[in-house]
């Protein structure tokens, strides 16, 4: 190693630390609960976003946060005024552990019914030991947990009257999975999109994987699936996705329009569909 090499590795080791520590930091910090629109509701922690779709029939839970978040949920499901006994099905975007740790504890709890992707529920139910990337690391596991129905793509999930169809966006979780619905309120209904962007983590080939060899078709077509999507207002897994902090300060009243955004959702995708790009591209030049 040159002197030059061990310094760069020594920056680099205390950046990435402080980033990875910066970011669990925000995983796990509370934030004020809220109502986004209509029957969806937010209540998840500062960056990993849960949200709670509110039925006459019961709750319906999408992710859960880490696992020792899951008292900070159940309260900020009370917080807003709902039983947390209340809930009866539970989602989730993407079968890592920042969002479905706490799956097992809380159904547990409520007795609600998991649903998953099937291309998801084995790692939900095996507590990530088939995921393609993180498998072979035990701090990427959780409680496994099973699935009561497993979701194919354009699937509807209803409860009450509120119908969620289910949206296959694969890439980042071979099941990655997003969710539509329609959330009235006392003026309107709003289409609310709750999307997995499908962010590329560094440790991904995009050419393709020995436990995920479609992976780059994958991502591709949920790059394209995104860009097609009508709706009136989106959210996504973690709250950076869609700068919640930015649209909603804690406080705030109700008002479905800060979410609307259709420039930072494009953005958001033109930015993955680059760096997808970009990474094929040095990886066919090695
Ligand atoms: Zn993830």
């Amino acid at each position: 190693m040159t002197r030059l090499s061990v310094l760069l590795s020594i920056i680099f080791f205390f950046v990435c630390t402080k980033s990875h520590a910066q970011s669990n930091s925000e995983w796990t910090k509370p934030t004020e609960p809220f109502r986004i629109a209509g029957n969806v509701y937010y209540v998840g922690t500062y960056d990993l976003a849960c949200y709670l779709i509110t039925t006459d029939e019961g709750n319906i839970l999408i992710n859960t946060g880490l696992a020792e978040s899951a008292d900070m949920i159940r309260k900020n499901i009370e917080r807003l005024g709902f039983r947390y006994s209340d809930t009866r099905m539970l989602l989730n975007t993407q079968a890592h552990f920042d969002h479905v740790a706490a799956m097992a504890r809380i159904k547990k709890e409520t007795g609600a019914k998991l649903m998953a992707h099937e291309a998801d529920a084995p790692v939900m139910e095996d507590g990530g030991k088939s995921d393609f990337l993180f498998g072979a690391d035990k701090s990427f596991a959780f409680e496994p947990v099973s699935v009561d129905r497993v979701l194919h793509d354009r699937d509807t999930i209803t409860l009450g009257k509120t119908k969620i169809t289910v949206l296959h966006h694969p890439g980042h979780t071979k099941g990655s999975t997003s969710f539509m619905v329609d959330a009235p309120d006392e003026k309107r209904s709003w289409r609310v999109l709750i999307v997995n962007m499908p962010s590329i983590l560094p440790q991904t080939r995009i050419s393709g994987m020995p436990k995920y060899p479609g992976v780059g078709k994958d991502y591709a077509y949920t790059l394209e699936q995104l860009k097609s999507l009508k709706f009136d207002i989106w959210v996504a897994s973690h709250a950076s996705q869609f700068q919640l902090h930015d649209k909603r300060k804690p406080g705030d009243l109700y008002n479905p329009e800060v979410f609307r955004d259709n420039t930072g959702y494009e953005a958001s995708i033109n930015t993955i569909r680059k760096q997808y790009n970009d990474r094929l591209k040095s990886e066919t030049k090695k």
